[in-house]
């Protein structure tokens, strides 16, 4: 897709002009000749960039940057008098990326162009990648966290909420939680979890695993109304995932 530049120029001969130029150029071109009017396309519409005049009727090129900038960040080009100083420094202080002084030559303009266009491209690239890395910090999960639907399960800090509601478990309670959660979708035999939750050296009955899924089915399922440990018939106990 093409860029798309707002011309702001209240001589309509040399928008007119302007835009032929830019046109050729292969950009994508809107005129606007007096501030008031600009400012509303400005707004309304997205701008790869903004030539702007700073003498304008209505509404002056300088208050049109001022209230540009407080919305939207979308790098600007003044056209300034040959001897307006104050305005080129006015100017930038606003927040205009760069100025160029009537009369000027066309060439010169589209490389300030070029350059404006490449520097706020790669802004917005550094502000994306920026952003994307924040989400993925924000999504990432916590080490030593699992869940499942609103349960956290928090190895480290040996904590179990659901839906940020404490749930009291004994050790192997804990255990076999979490060797439930950390197999998700895959079934566990009770001497697999007698194993995990007892130690190798464990010597008794299995269907004491059968007493520590029923505990924590009295503290999670029916506490929260959901299914959580699945039973299998001649296999064992599974937590699959949400769907
Ligand atoms: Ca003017």
């Amino acid at each position: 897709m093409s860029a798309r530049i707002l011309v702001v120029e209240d001589e309509e001969k040399l928008a007119r002009f302007i835009e032929l130029e830019l046109m050729h150029e292969g950009y994508e071109v809107e005129k606007a000749f007096d501030g008031r009017s600009a400012l509303a396309l400005a707004l309304e519409e997205d701008f790869d960039l903004i030539l702007l005049d700073v003498m304008l009727p209505q509404l002056n090129g300088m208050e049109v940057l001022r209230r540009l900038q407080q919305e939207k960040k979308v790098p600007v080009i003044l056209l300034t008098a040959r001897d307006a100083v104050m305005d080129k420094v006015a100017g930038l202080d606003a927040g205009a990326v760069d100025y160029i002084t009537k009369p000027f030559a066309i060439e010169e303009l589209l490389a300030r162009i070029r350059v404006a266009m490449k520097l706020s491209g790669m802004q917005k690239l550094a502000r994306e990648a920026e952003k994307a890395a924040a989400l993925a910090k924000e999504s990432a999960p916590e080490e030593g966290v699992m869940t499942w639907e609103a349960l956290r399960f928090d190895e480290k800090r040996r904590r179990v909420t659901y839906a940020g509601q404490e749930i009291e478990l004994s050790n192997r309670e804990f255990l076999m939680l979490g060797t439930l959660l950390q197999n998700r979708d895959i079934v566990l035999s009770r001497e697999t979890l007698l194993e995990k939750v007892c130690g190798y050296d464990y010597y008794g009955e299995t269907n004491i695993v059968d007493v520590y899924v029923r505990h924590l089915r009295a503290k999670i399922d029916e506490s929260f109304g959901v299914k959580m440990i699945q039973t299998v018939r001649g296999a064992g106990y599974v937590i699959r995932s949400e769907y």
